[in-house]
């Protein structure tokens, strides 16, 4: 199974190997490489212009990441795509980063996204909206757009660390041709993450190839006492099991994320590679997902229910920016909170808030709780007879900037009809390039059972070869 898709970072290490990469102007190269990208795309809300004078010695500093800017980073600032974080400069690393960093990368930037990881586009961003580099009339896709964008336009070897509460590294992913991998919930410590919705989060990676992703997600991986939702799993190099055996291995089709709207170019493309990967000895049958329908209803009440509350604590006194000390309390919350918030960010809390409270909780909230614990126990059910599940990555190609103004909020979310149900069971997905539709790319998504992260790997290796 030979890959057809060149790593640059796996030619990179293999060149650091022989000792042939000049490791003292390495990183100040990358750097400049990506101030030039930024003009064309707006991928990043910050460049790490201070890597110059970072204490880590150059000779550490081996392979180029960028973190999405809800992850934090010590002396980096670290915005969430938030002006109500624009000066937070985080006195710490987050578990992922201090891996990376551990492990010889160093981070290029932050990259761009919506504010707090709320949009499917990466169009409700407070520092600028991330340009397709395939089409720049085109959105990257989010919320991890800026993630996207980076791996897909670097000419240098670069792993972005991405997050996805409902579908923010799938639908990046697929936008811009991309590689974007979420692991089963708890793979990843999820400390020094800010948080959207913590029962969902997880941060996983984005990269050119599925050597990218993989290699990523080894060093990211990892059992963390700091999280306590982490999983206690051995550490796997993922990137061996890129070419491994994935004969007899089950897919089902669930005819519910084919029927509906949406692209019929993207759904082919994914059926089409399908039908490719059945000389490695796959094979594939149509399955049924009936409560797919309740997922993205009861995704936004769960999501939007947890970022309010987790929102509270900005409030310009102990986090967040702050204000002149005028009139009452309530006077000043709202003025910086008003001021500081951005519309879609605002109107989240808002229906989070009504969602849980007093005399809606049980009609709202706790019903889609039940709706939760009805689609696990589905995704349960179909993986008693398929190893792995196929979808469209996203319903569409990545759309225009005009055409995503004129979507409605709830059409916006109807976006995320793919990427909702497998994260609402914390399931690990991957999405890799399946094709094209008038020059744009299209992605498929395989979805897999608690902690089989590794046959994903190797699934998305043979879709690649
Ligand atoms: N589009 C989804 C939302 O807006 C998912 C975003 C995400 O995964 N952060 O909630």
């Amino acid at each position: 199974m030979v890959s057809l898709i060149r790593s640059l970072v796996k030619e990179h290490l293999e060149r650091l190997a022989a000792g042939d990469v000049n490791l003292d102007d390495f990183a100040p190269r990358v750097i400049e490489k990506a101030r030039s990208m930024q003009g064309r795309y707006s991928a990043f809300i910050t460049i790490n212009e201070r890597l110059a004078s970072e204490k880590t010695p150059k000779q550490q500093m081996k392979l180029p990441f960028s973190v999405k800017d809800n992850i934090c980073t010590r002396g980096l600032r670290t915005t969430a795509g938030s002006k109500i974080l624009d000066n937070y400069v985080p006195p710490f690393d987050a578990t992922a980063v201090h891996q990376i960093k551990n492990a010889g990368g160093f981070v290029i930037g932050k990259t761009a996204m919506d504010e707090f990881g709320f949009g499917t586009f990466s169009t409700n961003c407070a520092y600028g909206a991330p340009k397709n580099p395939i089409d720049p009339s085109r959105v990257c896709g989010g919320s991890s757009g800026g993630a996207a964008c980076v791996a897909a336009a670097a000419e240098f070897p670069h792993i972005a660390i991405a997050q996805s509460t409902g579908g923010s590294i799938t639908a990046p992913a697929a936008f811009t041709g991309t590689v974007g991998m979420t692991p089963t919930y708890g793979r990843v410590s999820r400390w020094g993450l800010i948080d959207y919705a913590n029962s969902m989060d997880r941060i996983g990676v984005i990269g050119k190839c599925v050597y990218d992703a993989a290699l990523g997600l080894s060093m990211i991986a990892g059992y963390d006492p700091l999280d306590s939702t982490s999983l206690n799993a051995q550490k796997t190099d993922y990137t061996t099991l890129i070419g491994g055996d994935i004969r007899k291995l089950r897919i089902g089709v669930p005819k519910e994320y084919f029927n509906g709207d949406g692209s019929a170019v993207v759904k082919k493309n994914a059926l089409d590679l399908l039908q490719r990967l059945e000389r490695f000895g796959v094979v594939w049958e149509e399955i049924s997902l009936p409560y797919t329908k309740y997922a993205i209803s009861a995704y936004y009440l769960i999501a939007l229910a947890e970022a309010s509350t987790n929102l509270a604590k900005f409030s310009g006194l102990r986090y967040g920016m702050e204000g002149d000390l005028d009139g009452n309390y309530e006077e000043y919350f709202a003025d910086l909170r008003g001021r500081s918030f951005g519309e879609e960010a605002k109107r989240r809390i808002i229906l989070g808030t009504y969602a849980r409270m007093s005399g809606y909780r049980d009609a709202y909230y706790i019903k889609a709780l039940k709706v939760r614990a009805k689609i696990i126990a589905e995704f349960k059910g179909a993986f008693a007879r398929v190893d792995a599940i196929a979808t469209p990555s996203m319903p569409i190609i990545a759309p225009r900037f005009d055409d995503v103004e004129k979507l409605s909020p709830i059409d916006a979310y109807g976006m995320d009809r793919m990427t909702v149900p497998a994260n609402l069971a914390g399931l690990p997905t991957i999405s890799v390039p399946s094709g094209s539709e008038g020059g744009m790319p299209t992605g498929v998504q395989f979805i897999a059972d608690h902690e089989r992260d590794g046959m994903l790997i190797a699934l998305a290796g043979a879709c690649e070869a």
